[in-house]
Formats: structure tokens, C-alpha cells, sequence
């Protein structure tokens, strides 16, 4: 899509990433699902090309851009066409290390953002817990004072990167019940008593391990705290904006890329004598998908420009374009395969292979029925105000 604010430096940079996919994502992409994960290395050839720290400050090694990039960077390599990928690289870019760049120490930064925005440590992000993932101020893992450390208590389940990560950034409990409880530290996977419990079998995105994880009075020094005590809560949901607005713009490259894909296909395969697309009623059918595939792109490029902006307004932006995005996907790949008769339901097209688990895009980063609260919570009054 053209929009007016793409600069030549925008058009430079999507090139790069654009090669970067074409030569490192795309060749591979059947194969890593097909074996269910995808080589360290590519953290590392990110890291090399810059990839993985262009929000943060040049002085950590980032590029010092804006949430525009994020988005150019999501919108290409989510056509290398395996999303799995793609999420363990924007968990370590985004997700997990994001909190460490705003609130973190300087020895924080150096220990931990700056080998990871090189890709030479891997990141995850713990919030989720066996108990619950969408109330975040009910989590439960408890990390317990004990002189200059902290000792740290529970479980935490659905985690990205989780199998191979160096370090998690986790969530834990440090005070009373609520939100004001809540703290982040940095927590290293080679600490006593962290336990990879187990690998979770997942019905798409077959290449991102996502793991539970076990802590087992796991002792971390108290400088591993991000930020301060009983302010997780509060740099969570900032940093949940930034993870919101990478899903919603994936959501948008990949609908785009079946859409385009279907498009095609349609307009060569014939039935009764003619290409499907010559018929009205799919016509119409594209028209109407396309119209609602560029309107989830002018929100999300919406909810990007307010977060570049730090517009308070960004937050039910960024939840409208998630859910929106999540309502997008479900039925364009879903109408798109149906268009592809017999052949969408084959491992061997990626339209059939999109069809596959539509559900995670309402929940991963915060499902649909919880931004319909922001979003309420943030654009109407108050009920009985
Ligand atoms: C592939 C994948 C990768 C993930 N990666 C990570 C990761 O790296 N790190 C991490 O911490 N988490 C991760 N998650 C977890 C994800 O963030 C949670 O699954 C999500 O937040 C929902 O939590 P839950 O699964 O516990 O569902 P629950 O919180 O138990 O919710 C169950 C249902 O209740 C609904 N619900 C919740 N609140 C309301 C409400 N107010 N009104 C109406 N309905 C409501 C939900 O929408 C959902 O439909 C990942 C999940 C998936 C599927």
C-alpha cells in the first residue's frame, strides 16, 4: 500500500528488510514448520543488520526510529510466510527487551538489551501463568526479598522463545495483591531452579517453541529489577501498545499476502468455463475484503503515528486495530481458501496453511474481548456517570 508519510528513507529500510526475508525467511520457511523450529543463527543475522533494536536509543547499539519502522519491519517479514519466525524475532525486539530499554539500569542495558539487540542472547517475555493470562494484575509468581536478592516462586505457560531463551523478562509479584504488587525483573534461564517444563504442542506456528516454565526458588540479585518495585504493572501495559501494534500490522501482511495470492489464483482457475474471479458474486465478495483490508491498515498506521507521537489517544487505537485486524483475518483467509477449492485444504498452499489456528490472533498480546474493554473503557463514559 502507498500512504502519503513513506519517506525514501521508509523505502530504503523496507528494501533491507525485504532482502533480509527474501534470502534468510522465505527459502526456509516450509521446512522450519515442517521441523518445528527455526536456527539461533537467524537472532544473530538479525542482530547484524540492525534489526532488532530500531526503536532503541544508538547509544545501546538501536537505531533511535520510531514505531513507523516497526511496522515496515513487520509488514516484510511477515511475508516470509512463517510466522512462527517472526514472532521469536519480535518477541526479542519488541516484546521482551522493550521494558529494559525504557525503565532498566544501565548495567541492565548493557548485560542484557545490548547482546540482544546483537542477537547473541535470546529474549522472552513471562507474563502468562498456568492460572490465567488476561488479568495481569492477578498474576501469582511471588519473587521474595531475601537480603540483596530476590528468590522467585511459580509458573509461567504459552512463552515464546521460551525453550531457548538466555534470559526471560519476567513478571512477578514483589508486593500485596493488584496491580500496585506487580514488578519485572530480568531473570538469566541458566539460574538454579529454572526449569523449562515443558514444550507446548501447538496446532500453527510450528516453528516458535513456546514453553512452560517452572521457577523453583530460583535466587537472582535484586539488581536484576527493572525499573522500580511495584511499577511491572504500569510498564507492562505500555509495553503492550508496541507488541498490540506488531500483531495488528502482521495480521494486516498476511491478509494482504493470501488476499493477493487468492487474487491470482482466481483470476487463472476456471469453473464452468470461466476464471472464478469473473464471477460477481466473488467479485464482490474481494471488493469487500480489500475495502475492510485497507481500512485496518489506516488504523494501524493510525495507532503507529499516535505511539510515534506518544498521542494519549494511542491506546484504543492500538486495541481498535488489533481486534479489528483479528476480526479481518478470521474471515478473508477463511473466504480465501474456500476460493481455492479442494486445494485450500492442502498442506502444500499457504492460504490452506493460514487457515490453520485463526483463533490465536484474538488472543496472543491480549485477546479481542480485553480490548473491547480498553476500548470502552477509554471512549465512553462510564456506565451510570
Ligand atoms: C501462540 C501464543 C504465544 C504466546 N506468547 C506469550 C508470551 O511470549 N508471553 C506471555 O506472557 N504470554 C504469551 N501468550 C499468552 C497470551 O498472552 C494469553 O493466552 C492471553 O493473554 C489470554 O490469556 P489466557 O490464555 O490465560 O486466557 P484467559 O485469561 O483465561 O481468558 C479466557 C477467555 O476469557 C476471555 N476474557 C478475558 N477477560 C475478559 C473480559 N473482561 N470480558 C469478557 N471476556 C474476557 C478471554 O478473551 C478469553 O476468551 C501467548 C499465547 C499464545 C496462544
Amino acid at each position: 500500500m502507498s500512504f502519503p508519510c513513506w519517506s525514501d528513507e521508509h523505502r530504503a529500510f523496507r528494501e533491507t528488510v525485504r532482502r533480509f526475508t527474501a534470502e534468510h525467511i522465505r527459502p526456509n520457511a516450509e521446512r522450519w514448520q515442517q521441523e518445528g523450529f527455526f536456527p539461533d543463527e537467524l537472532f544473530r543475522k538479525a542482530g547484524a543488520l540492525g534489526l532488532l533494536g530500531i526503536r532503541f536509543d544508538p547509544a545501546w547499539g538501536g537505531s533511535g526510529l520510531d514505531y513507523w519502522y516497526t511496522v515496515i519491519l513487520v509488514e516484510e517479514l511477515a511475508r516470509g510466510r512463517d510466522i512462527g519466525c517472526v514472532v521469536g524475532l519480535l518477541v526479542q525486539c519488541e516484546m521482551a527487551t522493550s521494558v529494559i530499554h525504557a525503565h532498566g539500569t544501565d548495567a541492565l542495558r548493557r548485560d542484557w538489551l545490548v547482546p540482544a539487540i546483537h542477537g547473541e542472547r535470546i529474549a522472552a517475555l513471562g507474563v502468562s501463568e498456568p492460572g490465567g493470562g488476561s488479568d495481569v494484575a492477578a498474576l501469582q509468581t511471588t519473587a521474595r526479598r531475601d537480603g540483596d536478592d530476590y528468590v522467585i516462586r511459580g509458573s509461567k505457560i504459552f512463552i515464546s522463545n521460551g525453550a531457548r531463551a538466555d534470559f526471560v523478562t519476567l513478571a512477578v509479584r514483589t508486593g500485596g495483591a493488584g496491580p500496585g504488587g506487580v514488578s519485572l525483573v530480568v531473570c538469566p534461564t541458566d539460574a538454579k531452579g529454572f526449569q523449562v517444563s515443558r514444550r507446548l504442542a501447538k496446532i500453527d506456528l510450528h516453528s516458535s517453541d513456546t514453553a512452560e516454565l517452572f521457577f523453583d526458588d530460583v535466587r537472582i540479585p535484586r539488581r536484576l529489577l527493572i525499573g522500580e518495585e511495584g511499577r511491572g504493572f504500569r510498564y507492562i501495559m505500555q509495553a503492550f501498545q508496541g507488541e498490540r501494534l506488531v500483531l495488528a500490522t502482521m495480521m494486516n501482511s498476511v491478509c494482504r499476502d493470501v488476499l493477493e495470492e487468492t487474487l491470482a489464483y482466481t483470476s487463472q482457475r476456471k469453473v464452468f468455463g470461466q476464471p472464478i474471479l469473473a464471477m460477481q458474486a466473488w467479485r464482490h465478495r474481494f471488493a469487500d475484503w480489500m475495502t475492510r483490508l485497507e481500512a485496518s491498515e489506516l488504523l494501524t498506521y493510525r495507532a503507529a503515528g499516535e505511539l510515534s507521537a506518544g498521542d494519549a489517544h494511542a491506546e484504543a487505537s492500538v486495541s481498535m486495530a488489533k481486534l479489528y485486524g483479528a476480526e479481518l483475518i478470521r474471515g478473508l483467509v477463511l473466504d480465501c481458501a474456500q476460493a481455492h477449492g479442494g486445494y485450500g485444504f492442502m498442506e502444500e498452499s499457504y492460504v490452506a496453511r493460514c487457515s490453520r489456528g485463526l483463533q490465536n490472533w484474538g488472543i496472543g498480546a491480549g485477546s479481542s474481548e480485553v480490548m473491547r474493554e480498553i476500548i470502552a473503557k477509554r471512549c465512553m463514559p462510564a456506565p451510570g456517570a
